[in-house]
Formats: structure tokens, C-alpha cells, sequence
């Protein structure tokens, strides 16, 4: 990393020894496990791009604002560095060794953090040299931000890769204010009892001034057992830890409306709709879904019952097409490989029974797409499916209500999605029962036009009153309006 001049140096008197700042320090920074830049390749060279995304985008406008800097892992380490600025931010990368990729983000981080707090869809695995690995670049992350926050600042950490940022944070510049956003569910104590390093991973949260959860029962889940495990003690929205006050409260994050508007607005996409449409043979009913291919998200639930309700009679090849997008996702993990090639096996059973010549039932897409072709396929949809297992929240359930412009379509939701406790007039369902699972696709299917655009109307008045920079300003004013 280049040393930057003195003079941009700020304050550092105040800052406590110990901490030696080489970038300008920042009002605000934010923190995640990877920088909001990914290095993409191309023929002749290479060159960084902004990571797409309403998160992204939404932290870096926060920080823009605030001349702010993002801490993050650049990725790969075989392109160089990331620049220090970009976008208008400062960028700092924290570096991670092969080794620390495999245990503490393959390993602690997507093997043992994940499925645990989703449900445990899949077994959790614990090892300890994985706790050490996670322990080690946590660390290191909150190094990194001691060393680039202003005195007085703040610190806005994101996600369950850094859940012990807060305290290692708060021992090395207690003059920090400390923010903790959680993407993810936090789960129930009975499962979270699982974890060998329960008491560590809730102290080191409650190092934060503000954890912030998608759903009120998160935040409850978090306040139950923290109490039961550690000192703290109080009311759930406000624990006191230490001679501290924590305070805990629910952020539904959210997607950017008004470029989701426009992008529905845009000729160009209209028109890639109504193509979508046509190469799908111009079918009466398209049905929609898109997710990571992740076992937490129930994609083979859902093609089961597609499969089924084809079966039945109720779909008719032809009329009725089913368009599923798989993005790849963690594919070294052997639960995502099990389920990638459960789901293959499910399409192609599918459409071997049901599908015929240049018509198939279910088009399967394992790719990930630009955001424009996704939204020509939400506008392209009657019938969004987002029937996950457990999900944090369910940014496509989102996505698809704003691309809903003409308050047509319709979304089958399940209650395990964080999205369920806004977007009240979809079809709610829940995931793990085939039966009901098929029955709130048939409503969907079934409801009048009128009764579709009222549950539309509901669902799109809701999410344009929240957009995903009303939720980073909600949170960093509550962050910054909470007593010391
Ligand atoms: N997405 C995308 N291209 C794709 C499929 C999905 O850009 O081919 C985006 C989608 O627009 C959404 C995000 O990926 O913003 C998925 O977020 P979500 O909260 O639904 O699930 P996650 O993947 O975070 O678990």
C-alpha cells in the first residue's frame, strides 16, 4: 500500500497508541468482508469494477456523503491491490491467505455460521482450527478499522463473517461508536446452543452500541439467549453489558426503488420482456424463480411441486412454463454440488415427463445474470417463487414487487423469509409442506386480476416507503442518536 502524505494523515495525536493510521482517517467506516470492487479480467487486461448490487451501492452513497472508507477483502489476491479510492471512497483491503479463505470464510463462515443459523438445513461442522482461523481475521479486521477511523468516529460492521469485530474493535479505540448489522437470521437459542464458542461470538457482539437484525424475532433470539449465556441483562432493545448499553432493534434492509423504476420504465427492457415471453413459446402463465444456488433457498421443494402440479393437470406444458435461474454459489462445498445435482436431477425428470419437443416445462439457467436481464424476467413473470427454507430477508421477493409497476403479478412467499414479515399481501406459504406448498402456487395462479392487484398494491406501497438508503440512514441515525 502506498504511504500516504502527513498531512492527510488527520488528527493522529488523538489517536490511542498502538494504532498506526497510513490513510486519511474517516468520519465513517464500514466494514464487510469484501470490498464493494471485484477485479474482472478481460482480453487485454483487467480492471476493477464496482461489485453490483443494492447493498453496495446504498453503503457506498452513505459513505460518498460521509467521506468515507470501506475495509473489506478484495478477493483473489493475484491482481494487485484494489486502488485506495474509488467511487468517490477510500478503499483499505485486508488481505487473507488461502489457508484463512478455506477455514475462516469456506470453513467457520459458510460451514459453520451459515447453516447453523439457517435452521441447520444442513449439519453444521465445528473445528476448532476453523474457530482460530475466524478469530485470527476478525482480528485483523478490526485492526484495520482502528487504524482508518477518526477519533470520535464511527464504525458500521456488516455480517455474521465478523461477529467479533464489535469487542476487538471497542478494546483498541473505545472512542468509537460501533455498529453490528446482521444479514442473516440469528436462530433460536436452541440451535445456537450447538455452537462450542457461543459465549465468544455474543460477547464479541456485544461490543457494538447498535446491533442491528432484519426481523424483531432476531433481535429477541439474540437478547434471550445473551442473557442466558453472559452478563448482560435488561429489556430486549436495550441489554446492558459491562457498565454499557446495547442497544438491539430491527432494519429491514430493502433494494433501490427508484432504479428499479427506472429500469421498468426503460424501453429496451420492455422489450427484452416481451422477447423473454416469445422464446418461451408465448405461454399463458410464466413462473418465476430466482435465488443463489443455496440449500437454505428450497429451489428443489419448489420444482417438486411445480413437478407435481404439472402431474396433476393443474400446469399444462405449454400453457403454463416454470424459468428457474440457479446462480452458482460456494460450488466447493459438497452440500452445494449435493444440491446442484439434485436439482439437475429433478429438471430433467420433470421435463422428460412432462415437457416435449423445443417445449420444455422447467428452463433451468445456472448462470448469473446482469441485473437488466433479471428485471426483463421480473417483468416477464405472472408468478415470482420465493419459497426459501430460512432467508435473512429475500431481496428478489423485493425486487420483483418494484419491477410490478402496473400492480400485476403475483408472489408466493414463504414465511421463513424475512421478507414475510412486510410483504403481507403475497401468497404466504410454508416451504416444508409439499401439499401447501402446491396450494399457494394454484391460488396464485387462480386469483382474479383484481384480487392480484390489490396484494400488489399492498406489497408495493410497502416496500417504496423503504428504500435500501432509508435503511442505512435509519440505522447509522439511530447509531449516532443512542446515549454513550
Ligand atoms: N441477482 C443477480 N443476478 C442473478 C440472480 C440474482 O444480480 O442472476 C441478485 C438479485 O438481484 C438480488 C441478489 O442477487 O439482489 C440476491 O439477494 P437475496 O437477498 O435474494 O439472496 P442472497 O443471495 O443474498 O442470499
Amino acid at each position: 500500500m502506498t504511504q500516504v502524505r502527513s498531512d492527510e494523515i488527520g488528527p493522529a495525536s488523538k489517536v490511542p497508541s498502538g494504532v498506526s493510521p497510513r490513510q486519511p482517517l474517516a468520519e465513517l467506516v464500514v466494514l464487510a468482508n469484501r470490498l464493494p470492487v471485484r477485479y474482472s479480467s478481460s482480453g487485454d487486461g483487467g480492471e476493477w469494477l464496482p461489485s453490483p448490487g443494492g447493498l453496495a451501492s446504498a453503503l457506498t452513497a452513505v459513505l460518498v456523503k460521509n467521506n468515507g472508507l470501506w475495509v473489506g477483502w478484495p478477493g483473489s489476491s493475484d491482481h494487485g491491490a484494489p486502488p485506495p479510492e474509488y467511487d468517490g471512497i477510500q478503499l483499505k483491503a485486508v488481505d487473507i491467505s488461502e489457508e484463512e479463505y478455506a477455514e475462516y470464510y469456506l470453513g467457520f463462515s459458510n460451514a459453520t455460521l451459515w447453516p447453523l443459523y439457517h435452521d441447520a438445513i444442513r449439519y453444521p461442522e465445528f473445528h476448532r482450527s476453523w474457530w482460530q482461523s475466524y478469530q485470527a481475521v476478525n482480528e485483523r479486521f478490526a485492526k484495520a478499522a482502528a487504524e482508518s477511523v477518526a477519533p470520535g468516529g464511527t464504525v458500521w460492521i456488516q455480517d455474521y463473517q465478523l461477529q467479533l469485530v464489535p469487542r476487538l474493535l471497542r478494546r483498541l479505540r473505545p472512542d468509537v461508536r460501533i455498529g453490528f448489522f446482521l444479514h442473516i437470521p440469528f436462530p433460536s437459542a436452541e440451535l445456537f446452543m450447538q455452537l462450542p464458542w457461543r459465549r465468544q461470538i455474543l460477547e464479541g457482539l456485544l461490543g457494538a452500541d447498535l446491533i442491528g437484525f432484519q426481523v424483531h424475532s432476531d433481535a429477541t433470539n439474540f437478547a434471550r439467549i445473551t442473557r442466558r449465556l453472559t452478563s448482560a441483562d435488561g429489556p430486549s432493545t436495550h441489554l446492558s453489558f459491562e457498565g454499557r448499553s446495547v442497544r438491539l432493534g430491527a432494519y429491514p434492509i430493502s433494494v433501490d426503488c427508484a432504479q428499479i423504476s427506472e429500469m421498468v420504465a426503460n424501453p429496451a427492457i420492455r422489450a427484452r420482456a416481451t422477447a423473454i415471453r416469445l422464446e418461451l413459446g408465448n405461454p399463458t402463465t410464466v413462473l418465476l424463480g430466482v435465488d443463489r444456488l443455496d440449500y437454505t433457498k428450497g429451489i428443489g421443494q419448489r420444482i417438486r411441486a411445480v413437478s407435481e402440479l404439472y402431474a396433476d393437470g393443474f400446469l399444462v406444458p405449454g400453457e403454463h412454463v416454470m424459468v428457474q435461474i440457479a446462480v452458482p454459489s460456494r460450488e466447493s462445498d459438497a452440500h452445494y454440488e449435493d444440491e446442484r445435482r439434485t436439482l439437475e436431477q429433478l429438471v430433467s425428470g420433470a421435463n422428460g415427463d412432462q415437457g416435449h419437443v423445443g417445449s420444455p416445462v422447467i428452463h433451468y439457467i445456472h448462470q448469473n445474470l446482469a441485473f437488466e436481464e433479471l428485471v426483463a424476467l421480473y417483468l416477464a413473470a405472472d408468478v415470482m417463487l420465493v419459497t426459501p427454507f430460512r432467508d435473512g430477508m429475500n431481496l428478489v421477493a423485493k425486487e420483483y414487487v418494484m419491477s410490478r409497476a402496473d400492480m400485476t403479478g403475483r408472489l408466493v412467499l414463504s414465511e421463513f423469509a424475512g421478507a414475510a414479515a412486510e410483504l403481507r399481501g403475497a401468497f404466504m406459504v410454508n416451504p416444508h409442506d409439499l401439499d401447501g406448498l402446491k396450494e399457494a402456487i394454484c391460488s396464485a395462479v387462480k386469483a382474479s386480476s383484481k384480487e392480484a392487484k390489490t396484494r400488489m398494491a399492498r406489497m408495493r406501497r410497502h416496500t417504496l416507503r423503504r428504500t435500501v438508503y432509508d435503511w442505512a440512514d435509519s440505522f447509522l441515525t439511530a447509531l449516532s442518536d443512542g446515549e454513550r
